[in-house]
């Protein structure tokens, strides 16, 4: 058996083409001035799409392009703020971000896979991958006497599977029949087994999934992925993420909540 912890890794998330964004406002009569001062403060990320997006629908880049408009949220945070508070939540999925979330267990995985909307899954396949080693992360609540007790239950059933995985001759086998014997085998391995899945979310998913997924009453191990994507969210996102706040759990992991709501 080989310890490991979940670890969480940003692989990509959306940026915007800035001159398309120009070509967009100048093809809308937005002024030179207003595509200056928008392209000049709001970075290349997925928030700068989510503002250019929101805006199009009441043409709010600059006052009177909209002659209904006479005053914008000028500031990104306000704009964000309100935009929160009002609960336009589609808007949030313009932006998708992108994970490699590793050395998780099946346990954890399948409880990520729950969230269907606006996420994207791809997964080890233990119907092709024959583990050559046995990844596990033994939880921290565990005393020391339940932690070798644990550590000894998966040490057997990796011996039993190694015995199994013995007797077939894997070298004469065809793709397909290795593919049957290495599903067939895997049955005996635990839940606790690590495994590596990259998923993608939009935004308006991943202040749901962190807030869920953070919550007390969730499962220790999916908090600390989830605790890992917020920190980077909140990190690399200020107006997305920027009203969440992060309480202390006795585990040593930590619960965030937004404190603007948006629907879902
Ligand atoms: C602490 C905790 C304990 C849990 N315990 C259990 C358990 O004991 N057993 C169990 O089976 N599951 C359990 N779950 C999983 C839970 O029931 C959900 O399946 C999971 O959290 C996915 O969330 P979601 O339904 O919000 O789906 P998401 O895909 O994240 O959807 C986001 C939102 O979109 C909307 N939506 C999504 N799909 C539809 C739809 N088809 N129709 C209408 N609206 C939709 C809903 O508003 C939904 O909240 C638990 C989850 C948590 C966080």
């Amino acid at each position: 058996m080989k310890p490991v912890k979940p670890v969480v890794i940003k692989i990509g998330e959306t940026v915007v083409n800035p001159e398309a964004m120009r070509a967009a406002m100048a093809s809308i009569g937005v002024s030179q001035e207003a595509q200056d001062r928008f392209m000049a403060s709001r970075g290349r990320d997925g928030q700068a799409l989510i503002e250019f997006a929101g805006r199009i629908c009441y043409e709010s880049y600059e006052p009177g392009l909209n002659p209904n408009v006479t005053r914008i949220r000028e500031d990104p945070a306000d704009y964000y703020k309100n935009i929160m508070m009002k609960g336009d939540g589609s808007i949030l999925e313009h932006g998708y971000t992108h994970w490699a979330i590793l050395h998780v267990s099946r346990v954890c995985s399948h409880e990520i896979v729950r969230h269907r909307v606006g996420t994207a899954i791809s997964q080890e396949s233990l119907r092709y991958v024959r583990p050559p080693e046995i990844r596990f992360w033994i939880p921290d609540e565990l005393n020391e006497e339940q932690r070798r007790a644990m550590q000894k239950a998966v040490e057997d059933s990796e011996r039993a599977y190694r015995d199994l995985e013995r007797g077939v001759p894997w070298d004469k086998l065809s793709m397909d029949h290795k593919k049957r014997l290495t599903s067939a085998l895997r049955r005996i391995l635990p839940d606790g087994l690590a495994t590596n899945l990259i998923w993608s979310a939009n935004h308006r998913t991943l202040r749901w999934v962190i807030e869920m997924r953070t919550d007390p009453s969730a499962e220790v191990e999916i908090r600390m992925v989830f605790n890992q994507v917020a920190e980077i969210c909140i990190r690399d996102y200020p107006y997305l993420y920027g009203d969440f706040t992060a309480t202390d759990l006795p585990d040593g992991t930590k619960s965030y909540r937004p404190q603007l709501r948006s629907k879902v």
